[in-house]
């Protein structure tokens, strides 16, 4: 089932759609953003803009 923040988010599995993907090498979470092909934008979160989950570990 698609969360908006889960931890098993990939940037490739959202295919267009945004969310929250965690990210394994800087240890932190960011909101991803597809809005065009070529236009990606990925923003630090520390809570999910969606449910309000605080993100940090
Ligand atoms: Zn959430």
């Amino acid at each position: 089932m698609y969360e908006y923040c889960s931890e098993e988010n990939k940037e490739s599995d959202l295919c267009g759609s945004d969310g929250v993907v965690y990210d394994t090498e800087n240890n932190n979470y960011y909101l991803f953003a597809e809005h065009f092909k070529d236009e990606k934008v990925r923003i630090d979160v520390k809570y999910c803009p969606e449910c309000g989950t605080c993100l940090t570990k």
